[in-house]
């Protein structure tokens, strides 16, 4: 299966990814987890992105689309994979068509995990991420074992610069003008799955699960 997540920034799609990708079996490819990895490494792609991404705007597509098509040419890739955060323009969007089509490929679905802008806000205050492997938590809805602490890793958590409360006003603008518009883009070919994204975690997987099986 090939689908992609769509969704305001918040609304729980890097959490229902790695749930669903569990669930079937493939990969997920995050597009702003590979920038936050080179952000931290430091690497050249890094350097370039890191301003772009702390002021809550987009990277340039022809440098995230030659990233996503480099990342969806892997063999691990070969059964099928979960786009998170990608494409978030409707240019990136025609382009992974036409990366999909020279594959022999088709997107069966784009999940559409709805959340209103109020309730991300205040999701996005507690949003928490561990900087060394990226498993993400909420104070509130989504709290590790230990306080602080990573479960999975045991790093100390930390707020993503990003999701400090002025760029998260910025990223919530920029979503709607560029991003919003994939819903249309995505529902003239019937390939869009849209789900509450205001229910607890388990539900929104459930119901996602229901509807992409
Ligand atoms: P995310 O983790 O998906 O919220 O992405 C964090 C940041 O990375 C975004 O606010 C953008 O600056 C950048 N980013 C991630 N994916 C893309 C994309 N598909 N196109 C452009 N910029 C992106």
């Amino acid at each position: 299966m090939r689908m992609i997540m769509l969704g305001a920034p918040g609304a729980g799609k890097g959490t229902q990814t790695e749930r669903l990708a569990k669930h079937f079996g493939i990969p997920t490819i995050s597009t702003g987890e590979i920038f936050r990895s080179n952000i931290k490494q430091g690497t050249e792609l890094g350097v370039k992105v890191k301003a772009i991404i702390e002021r809550g705007e987009l990277v340039p597509d022809s440098l995230t689309c030659a990233l996503v098509e480099d990342r969806i040419s892997q063999p691990d890739c070969e059964k099928g994979y979960i786009l998170d955060g990608f494409p978030r323009t409707i240019p990136q969007a025609v382009a992974l068509d036409e990366m999909l089509a020279k594959r022999g490929h088709k997107l069966d679905y784009a999940a559409n995990v709805d959340v209103p802008d109020e309730v991300i806000v205040e999701r996005m205050a507690g949003r928490r991420i561990c900087p060394s492997c990226g498993d993400s938590y909420h104070l509130i809805y989504h709290p590790p074992v230990k306080d602080g602490i990573c479960d999975r890793c045991g790093a100390a958590l930390a707020q993503r610069p990003d999701d400090a409360p002025e760029t998260v006003l910025n990223r919530l603008s920029v979503y709607h003008r560029e991003t919003q518009p994939l819903i249309d883009y995505y529902e003239k070919s019937g390939r869009v799955v849209t789900v509450d994204g205001t229910q607890p975690i388990d539900a929104v997987t459930a119901n996602l699960v229901i509807a992409l099986t």
